[in-house]
């Protein structure tokens, strides 16, 4: 007797349940329809006024058993899956994510494809110091059949007391080293107003850690047709890093290299942690190029190899490193930049674990 009273009333309770799903679909409609209306007119979709007037009416002719609050509550919930569905799926997906655009952006510099499945280097000082230092690492890259050269010509440090580069003179060095050795040259940019007259000396505009979440530099990045290379924050998430990426990619520049620096934890044999699985989750995430700058994220010569060959060995699509003629006089990041023999034996061992 009392199985059979229960049969009874779990069936009426699915009735119940399907007469719900049938009202909250039926609402679902009836938003959608406002919504287009209110596209038309150009008015704000989500409307607090209007929300609590639906919600006094509804608390208003609510006789129990539930409070008021808990009718608040799931009718909020209602009312925000009803929002929701008014985002069509299009504006839900970034635009840097693999849902967007499910291949993988290609991005050519100086005839090396960054994002087509092989590996590309970047070498080349932290620092532009003189035209005789970049040179002569820029002959040891050119000698490795390399293409593309680093240098920061505007260094942000940590102490403002430390060298803080060259500038535009940096940026004139690297342009005439770049010329005369066929390199193409990724420098650092810190400030929103000189990327336009930046561009003419370099070919990829890096922007720093200290610079991932610097909103007005990323967007002046993405009102220009140059590549990036964007550093992950030091403090960034995954999540952080990806939606920097958005902000470049957002005003119209979409050729931007997601670049794994290493982030701050309370380790200290390192100078950073080597995120090396953001690796995978960037290019699962994204459709963009992902590279491993091995000198940042370590700070010590001896992990600069095996963290570039894991960095190869879980998909990155390239390795970043700096090299210094003579590290131990160099103005910046002497203790980790390699001098070039060993820059020379970096890139053989390097290659042979490729194979
Ligand atoms: C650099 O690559 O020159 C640099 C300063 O690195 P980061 O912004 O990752 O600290
Ligand atoms: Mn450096």
């Amino acid at each position: 007797m009392g199985n059979e009273q229960l049969e009874q009333l779990r069936d009426k309770l699915d009735q119940v349940n399907l007469e719900i799903l049938d009202l909250i679909n039926k609402r679902a409609e009836l938003v959608q329809e406002i919504g287009q209306i209110k596209e038309k007119q150009g008015v704000n979709r989500f409307d607090p006024v209007r929300e609590r007037k639906m919600l006094n009416l509804i608390t208003d002719n609510n006789n129990g058993p539930f409070e008021n609050s808990t009718i608040e509550h799931l009718f909020k919930e209602i009312f925000k899956a009803g929002l929701e569905l008014q985002e069509d799926d299009h504006s839900k997906a970034l635009l840097v994510s693999r849902k967007k655009k499910p291949e993988d952006t290609v991005i050519e510099i100086n005839g090396e494809k960054f994002g087509d499945g092989n590996q590309h280097f970047i070498f080349g000082p932290c620092a532009v110091e003189s035209y005789e230092q970049v040179a002569e690492v820029a002959a040891a890259i050119k000698k490795q059949g390399m293409k593309l050269i680093r240098g920061g010509a505007f260094k942000p440090r940590t102490s403002p007391y430390d060298f803080q580069g060259l500038g535009f003179e940096g940026l004139k060095i690297l342009k005439r080293v770049s010329d005369e050795y066929g390199l193409a040259v990724v420098s650092e940019i810190v400030s929103p107003a000189d990327i336009e007259k930046a561009i003419d000396y370099i070919d990829v505009i890096q922007i720093g850690a200290r610079n991932m979440q610097n909103f007005e530099l990323l967007k002046a990045a993405g009102d220009v047709d140059k590549p990036v290379l964007l550093k992950r924050g030091m403090s960034a998430t995954i999540s952080d890093f990806i939606n920097a990426a958005e902000y470049i990619i957002s005003r119209g520049n979409g050729n931007i290299i997601l670049c794994e620096r290493g982030i701050r934890t309370y380790e200290k044999a390192t100078r950073n942690t080597l995120d090396i699985t953001a690796v995978p989750i960037l290019k699962q995430e994204t459709h963009l190029p992902v590279m491993v700058d091995v000198t940042h994220s370590t700070g010590r010569r001896d992990l600069l190899l095996p963290a570039a060959k894991a960095a190869l060995a879980i998909g990155a699509d390239g390795v970043m490193a700096e090299v210094h003629p003579d590290p131990a006089v160099a103005l910046s990041d002497s203790a980790q930049q390699m001098d070039i023999p060993t820059f020379e034996s970096f890139v053989t061992e390097l290659l042979k674990s490729k194979k």
